[in-house]
């Protein structure tokens, strides 16, 4: 297998990880192992009105359950909160937004939801305001990039890189922690694809084209009525709930391996090893 430097686990801090999370970092663990990778815990937290400090708990409470280890970041709370706290990364993110700036190529919008929706009934952004040159520290205006010449999915077209509130995007924060950190094993579910291809494109606009030359690996989810029928048998799907009914470790590792329809039962991330293909998606054209 191609060897890699460096992989993460990406956790957001909104709600207790879940069974979905666990097979992702599973999966991620392994594709690291084999690959030569090591694993760096990154907590995703920019969007501090839905961190809950037990939440971020929550995250280290339950890789330690799983034994899912990592090689960098943050190995508690304090470590989080002192040093690997995307807050303390925000200069480089308002770094990279100059830069966008600069080169002209994002623009102010002030859309709500609504009139998004009244222009594009899948709510796809068709560049309302491109020509409207609302001026870009205007109060409450997010900034959408021009993707006129990138070849995006519908999602992705001008997505938002600064929000209303003036704070970095999702796509400009994960990419450009990904850069800082050299990240070049991006593992990811495939409800991620569009923001794949939504920073691929960011990275090339900013000049980061070496990035191009990571590989991003997306897996299968967790089928939704398998989901469904775990939250019916066991009450909920988060960790944090079944750890707390007396789930063992390879109970939750079982409930996984049954909800991703494997023939036969898990009892530990390693388990996924031998059955990892199972998991990977081709690379979309
Ligand atoms: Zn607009």
């Amino acid at each position: 297998m191609q060897q890699f430097v460096r992989s993460r686990l990406a956790p957001t801090p909104s709600g207790y990880l879940h069974l979905g999370n666990v097979l992702s970092f599973a999966i991620t663990t392994v594709l690291a192992r084999q690959s030569g990778a090591r694993v760096m815990l990154r907590i995703d937290d920019l969007d501090q009105r839905r961190v809950r400090e037990a939440y971020v708990a929550d995250i280290f409470e339950t890789l330690a359950y799983l034994d899912i280890p990592w090689d960098e970041g943050p190995l508690d709370y304090r470590a989080y909160e002192t040093v690997y706290s995307q807050i303390h990364r925000v200069g480089l993110y308002r770094d990279a937004l100059q830069q966008l700036r600069a080169q002209g190529v994002v623009f102010a919008c002030d859309c709500s939801r609504a009139a998004v929706r009244h222009e594009h009934p899948a709510g796809v952004y068709t560049g309302r305001c491109r020509h409207r040159a609302l001026p870009l520290d205007g109060p409450g205006y997010c900034w959408r990039i021009d993707t006129d010449k990138a070849d995006l999915p519908a999602s992705m077209r001008y997505f938002i890189v600064r929000k209303k509130d003036g704070m970095p995007a999702y796509q400009l924060t994960s990419l450009v922690d990904d850069l800082h950190f050299g990240v070049d094993l991006v593992v990811r579910g495939e409800d991620l694809w569009d923001s794949t291809m939504a920073q691929l494109f960011l990275a090339d606009t900013l000049g980061h084209q070496r990035f191009r030359q990571a590989s991003f690996v997306h897996h299968t989810l967790l089928e939704a009525d398998a989901g469904e029928k775990l939250s019916k048998s066991a009450g909920a799907t988060s960790v944090h709930y079944l750890r707390n009914k007396g789930y063992s470790k390879t109970a939750i590792y079982r409930m996984v391996g049954e909800a991703a329809g494997l023939p036969q039962p898990i009892s530990s991330w390693a388990d996924l090893s031998p059955l990892i293909s199972v998991f990977i998606l081709p690379i979309r054209p």
